[in-house]
């Protein structure tokens, strides 16, 4: 066995409700992995102690023993000073404020771990793994729950002055729009994420709106998820397709925006919303980026799907891991 073969890399991706960690060969390929429910209502050292217990269970899952890890990377869902390794604030996680998750996992799992912002990761992940590096600039748009970026300029990963870089979802689109969970009114992420397409359907239902979903699913629509989003609009329900393709829009106008601004040669779009509804989200979302960037900014650039979904935030947290240690 070659040396390289004996390499191992984990990959986690850490978010408000569950902590996804996957086990990576030298090249990166996929060979097991483990999840477990974040609990962040117990607070910082009882998450920091699941992450390195959903660590060990997925080396253990492929038969290896942690000391044949060579690097440990991480996706926070926050800002994060990369350097030092700390989480400086997560939204989603109650309580955390300048934890230094590096030190903490360091101590716990006896091997090198780094950290990044999950969005950062992801983009990350897709720009190495899908586009092996190629491209000199690329955008990554992650739409979920929330919606994320990341920003790779000069085949770098630009972070910004304060690290927050790349905050896609709360690009203001409608000045008078709906509330986003920032604060602001209009943000990206109040108009096209998942829970944005969700609360225009339950609204609608409640207003009288006739869907197949509530068929499917029950007047309430509690257990909705993007894939019977999909399902009711292969069926013909064309109420249902007019929200999503709503929502496309509104992302393709954000994507028009970051295109007039940076320039990018690839645009990517990946998350949950893509994952379930690629068919019927990007060609709405590619007419209107085009239709709305200006005169001559869109020659070569490309707007795809990414290709990785659920696995983008593992695999773009083994990329920093490797990137690091070797
Ligand atoms: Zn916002």
């Amino acid at each position: 066995m070659a040396a390289s073969d004996r390499e191992f890399y984990v990959g986690v991706d850490l978010g408000g409700t569950k902590i996804l960690a996957g086990v990576f060969d030298a090249q990166l390929n996929l060979l097991a992995t483990a999840k477990l429910s974040t609990k962040a209502d117990r607070g910082v050292e009882a998450v920091v102690d699941r992450i390195a217990r959903c660590v060990g269970d997925a080396v253990d899952e492929c038969d290896l023993a942690l000391k044949q890890v060579r690097g440990v990377g991480v996706g926070a869902p926050g800002a994060v000073d990369t350097a030092s390794g700390r989480v400086i604030f997560a939204p989603n996680l109650p309580g955390w404020k300048d934890v230094p998750l590096k030190k903490e996992l360091e101590e716990r799992l006896d091997l090198p771990v780094f950290v990044g912002n999950d969005c950062n990761v992801c983009t990350l992940g897709t720009f190495d793994r899908e586009y092996r590096c190629k491209p000199r600039h690329l955008v990554g748009i992650f739409i979920g729950t929330g919606i994320g970026g990341g920003l790779v300029i000069n085949g770098e990963l630009y972070e910004g002055h304060n690290l927050t870089a790349g905050e896609i979802g709360h690009m203001v689109i409608e000045v008078n729009g709906p509330k986003c969970g920032c604060g602001n009114r209009g943000c990206l992420e109040a108009l096209a994420s998942r829970t944005a397409i969700f609360r225009r359907i339950q609204n609608a239902v409640k207003d009288g709106q006739k869907t197949l979903l509530t068929d499917m699913l029950g007047d309430n629509l509690k257990d909705m998820r993007s894939g019977d989003l999909r399902k009711a609009i292969r069926k013909g329900d064309k109420f249902v397709q007019q929200v999503v393709e709503e929502a496309a829009e509104y992302a393709g106008i954000g994507v028009a925006n970051l295109i007039n601004i940076l320039n990018p040669q690839i645009v990517v779009v990946g998350g949950g919303v893509i994952e379930a509804l690629e068919n019927e989200f990007m060609p709405t979302l590619i007419k209107t980026a085009k239709d709305h960037v200006m005169p001559g900014t869109m020659n070569g650039i490309e707007i795809e799907a990414s290709k990785l979904g659920d696995h983008a935030g593992i695999t773009g947290a083994a990329v920093l891991a490797r990137r690091h240690v070797s």
